[in-house]
């Protein structure tokens, strides 16, 4: 099985192609074709949602990362051993369904477009809430830190442990605490109403500019290094990206985030309102 070209970062949500393999998933099935416009979970980091819809007319249940090689055979979500897009795997789609299709049958591929846009949504949310919470949060900064594609101090790139991109939302999972101390943010002072309010003043901005959203798209294969860019009324940003999103701000609605604190751990919770 070769690396599957997938059609999702430009967008799309049906397909038709060739089925190149079926592989146990559990009781399941995990059927992969040549091309296809589903967006499977990552393994590595794991934030966008799989697609769901039907292959062949049967219903997509999951949709998984899969990687193959020579000697090591196939492996599935978490239990690959290498990063994302390392050298010497083939990177594949893997669709799981109860009932298995037969390799060589050509079959149409429909994503559910609802929960996909859902999922977009979220995850534009999801990048441009980041953005304004570095704004909100960079006089906090008592040291020189690494800067995002706006000149502020990158305390979502420092301090993030999580990020789950839900429909029409997300939540983000920070770390406070002794080494991000260390790096110059000490975060015992910090007033979250006040820092949630700022962030959302920007959000409202960046979403009332309706402000263009791409994704550069290097090569066809899942594991392509591609890059979110939004050009920002301040600015054009980049940000590494593997999954889908909006193609205007405006699209979004209003954009808020909800800001809690336990001990160590900052919860950013980011809700579109379409
Ligand atoms: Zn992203």
């Amino acid at each position: 099985m070769n690396s599957t070209v997938v059609t999702f970062p430009d967008g799309h949500v049906t397909g038709r192609s060739e089925i190149v393999g079926v592989v146990p998933v559990g009781a399941r099935h995990g059927l992969v074709v040549a091309e296809t416009p589903f967006h499977p979970l990552d393994h590595t980091w794991p934030d966008q949602p799989a697609d769901l819809g039907t292959l062949g007319g049967l219903p997509v249940v999951d949709c998984v990362t899969g990687a193959w090689a020579e000697q090591e055979g196939l492996r599935l979500g978490p239990d690959i051993p290498v990063r994302r897009g390392a050298d010497g795997w083939e990177w594949l789609v893997v669709h799981v369904t109860e009932t298995p299709l037969p390799v060589g049958e050509t079959v149409d591929l429909v994503v559910d477009a609802g929960h996909r846009a859902a999922l977009s949504a979220g995850h534009t949310a999801c990048h441009l809430a980041a953005l304004a919470l570095n704004a909100a949060l960079a006089g906090h900064w008592r040291k020189e830190a690494a800067r995002d594609g706006l000149g502020h101090p990158d305390f979502d790139q420092a301090a993030i442990t999580s990020s789950r991109i839900t429909p029409d939302g997300s939540v983000d999972v920070y770390r406070l605490g002794k080494s991000l101390r260390k790096k110059g943010f000490p975060g015992d002072d910090l007033d979250l109403d006040r820092v949630a309010a700022d962030a959302n003043e920007r959000l409202a901005a960046w979403v009332a500019a309706g402000a263009p959203v791409r994704i550069d798209v290097p090569g066809r294969w899942l594991t392509a290094r591609r890059t979110w860019h939004c050009a920002l009324p301040e600015g054009e940003v980049s940000i590494p990206c593997g999954g889908t999103h909006v193609a205007r701000t405006s699209e979004l609605g209003s954009v808020t985030v909800a800001l809690s604190r336990e001990d160590a751990t900052l919860t950013m919770r980011t809700t579109v309102t379409r």
